[in-house]
């Protein structure tokens, strides 16, 4: 059995910045799916929110409460707090880590503008703010190598809780695939979100909500799991992201007739307003079949046009955007318009945790001893009922420090208690060996395209009972049909095929989990809009659902409350 103090499951920035944290006095594994540099907070483009006030002045009061706002009054208020005022700090850390940001004239970090945000926030390094940052913290991690332990292309596949507290993980390596327990005096979970369960998606092909899945069969909750972000402008039929920044740099949205449409729906703010309303917006010009492109069910595009920003502007600031529309559609956007519609991008529901990263199982907020987790993959909840843009890297470094502080503070003091490894380690085998001797009739790849198709049509950016009730049957059905898979690869060496398959088993649970949570969520904020519930309903739903695993297997639902401490709920315009 292999032994760390602390075990960390993931290398985005929530992964990286806890391990530098607990390096500080204990040894520590960071263990990864892909290669630690190609987690998806690689791909970030926007930026990094702080109220530096280098552009305009700006405070922490402003970020606290334009966050509260575009969350619409879900957020729990106490942590916000919290966070927003690390902001700064975190900041010039990673400029003293050695992350490039982005300059004024004058020398200062540039700051650019971002949906929902009052004041130009956020900090950038062009359009590849994510690729500076992991970077910047996988150089502090290669030189802290006595004592974190990297584990490279190994798959956690599930939670070991025994006794009521928190004892370690079951892994495999990859390229051998070799089962194994990781005994860990305390596990940080920073696995990412999970937005592959949706067709069009800007997530990467490890998105898959595996952290929150172990979590859940371990009888965690997951909290506020419908509350899924579709980004405005995703590339058409793609879902690859084309960053907000674009329209925070001045991007115009255009649907098919020409108009600047946004003047409809958010008048103040325009092509800034929120993500959750332009993507609304957006689809609702689509449906109405003012789109460009065909008419029909999943067609029609709205245009990103940013020809008037002109040459030199693209080039400094958005040089991958440019980049990415010629390589994959032949669209250079400083002569033509992008082709967009929205796309499945970020998960503000997730695995609850208190503002310390310590993971909590019920409403009362119980500790799960032992347990931690942070960014995409925890729900503090700072993001609430929809996630502003550049929030999310802010979170992930905030959170990601604060758990590692929390984990280091508790294997302190804690010993290595006694776990039983053969049994952890067979109920993770039988798991497996069943994938590999899958021989029956179905096609996985048929479950998950189909699995995907109906979250888009049926738990997307439009939502009603109807089609929510006809999603969790769907996603049911097709976790029998998973039962009934084939595998063609029964190699033991990087057999990828296996992997995907435990993976796709982890999306299909948390596509039900999401469709259910939307279900009973009968209002509409943020994020969750329900077109027979086209209101917020504060009464009977300003709090967080909380879903776990029944006796029976089925899904069991519980609310927690909203932490409220300035800012009380208002109607949200723009
Ligand atoms: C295209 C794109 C652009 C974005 N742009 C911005 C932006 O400009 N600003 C902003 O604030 N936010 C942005 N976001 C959101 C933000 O990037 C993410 O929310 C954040 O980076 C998540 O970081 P993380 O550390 O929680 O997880 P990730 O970076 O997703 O890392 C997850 C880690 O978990 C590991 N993992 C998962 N499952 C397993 C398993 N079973 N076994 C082993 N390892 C596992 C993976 O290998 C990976 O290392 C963007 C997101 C996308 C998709």
């Amino acid at each position: 059995m292999i032994k760390h103090d602390v075990v960390i499951v993931g290398s985005g920035l929530a992964g990286m910045r806890a391990a530098l944290e607990v390096c500080k006095e204990l040894d520590v594994a960071v263990l990864s799916k892909v290669y630690p540099t190609r987690s998806h907070s690689g791909a970030a483009q926007g930026g990094i929110a702080a109220s530096l006030g280098n552009v305009e002045s700006d405070s922490w009061e402003e970020h606290m409460f334009d966050t509260i706002k575009g969350g619409d009054y879900l957020n729990d208020q106490d942590a916000v707090e919290e966070y927003v005022k690390a902001a700064p700090r975190v900041i010039y850390e990673l400029e003293r880590m050695g992350c490039v940001f982005s300059r004024t004239a004058d020398g200062k970090i540039a700051q650019r503008s971002f949906g929902g945000h009052s004041k130009p926030r956020a900090c950038f390094s062009a359009d590849r703010t994510g690729h500076a940052v992991l970077h910047a913290l996988h150089e502090q991690i290669l030189k802290e190598s006595k004592s974190i332990k990297i584990y490279s292309e190994w798959s956690m596949h599930s939670l070991t809780i025994e006794d009521g507290q928190c004892k370690g993980i079951v892994v495999s390596n990859i390229r051998t695939g070799e089962v194994e327990v990781i005994q860990g005096k305390a596990v940080i979970f920073a696995t990412g979100g999970y937005g592959r369960v949706f067709k069009i998606t800007s997530n990467a092909f490890a998105s898959t909500a595996d952290g929150a899945i172990a979590a859940f069969d371990a009888g965690l909750p997951i909290e506020d799991a419908e509350f899924v972000q579709f980004h405005p402008s995703g590339l058409y039929r793609q879902g690859i992201l084309f960053s907000e920044a674009a329209r925070g740099e001045g991007g115009y949205l255009v649907n098919g007739n020409g108009e600047r449409f946004m003047e409809k729906y958010a008048p103040s703010r325009m092509e800034l307003a929120p993500r959750d309303i332009v993507a609304r917006a957006e689809q609702s010009e689509i449906d109405a079949g003012r789109g460009g492109g065909g008419k029909g069910p999943g067609e029609g595009f709205i245009n990103l046009d940013l020809r008037h920003l002109g040459e030199a502007r693209i080039m400094e600031r958005l040089p991958q955007i440019r980049q990415l529309g010629i390589d994959f559609i032949g669209v250079d956007c400083i002569k033509d318009p992008l082709p967009i519609q929205p796309t499945a991008h970020y998960s503000m529901g997730g695995i609850p945790t208190d503002m310390f990263g310590q993971v909590i199982v019920d409403s009362e907020g119980t500790h799960m001893p032992g347990f931690f987790a942070a960014g995409e993959c925890a729900c503090v909840s700072v993001h609430g009922g929809n996630r502003l843009g550049t929030n999310s890297l802010l979170e992930a470094v905030v959170f990601g420090e604060r758990a590692g502080k929390a984990a280091l503070e508790y294997a302190r003091k804690t010993g290595f208690e006694k776990i039983n490894e053969s049994h952890q380690k067979t109920k993770v085998l039988k798991v497996m060996e069943e994938v590999y001797q899958s021989d029956g009739t179905e096609s996985y790849n048929d479950i998950r395209n189909e699995m995907k198709e109906i979250m888009m049509a049926n738990c997307g950016v439009f939502r009603d009972e109807d089609r929510l009730k006809e999603c969790v049957d769907t996603l049911q059905k097709l976790q029998v049909r998973f039962k009934k898979g084939k595998v063609t690869d029964k190699g033991k060496l990087f057999n990828t095929e296996i992997y995907e398959i435990l993976e796709l088993s982890n999306m299909l649970k948390m596509a039900e989990i999401i469709s259910t949570a939307a279900l009973n969520r009968k209002e509409s904020r943020g994020g969750h809009f329900r077109t027979d519930h086209d209101k917020r309903d504060d009464e009977n739903f300003l709090k967080h659902s909380m879903l776990s695993k029944s006796e029976d297997n089925s899904i069991d639902i519980k609310y927690k409350p909203v932490v409220i401490t300035k800012y009380q709920p208002k109607e949200r315009t723009y």
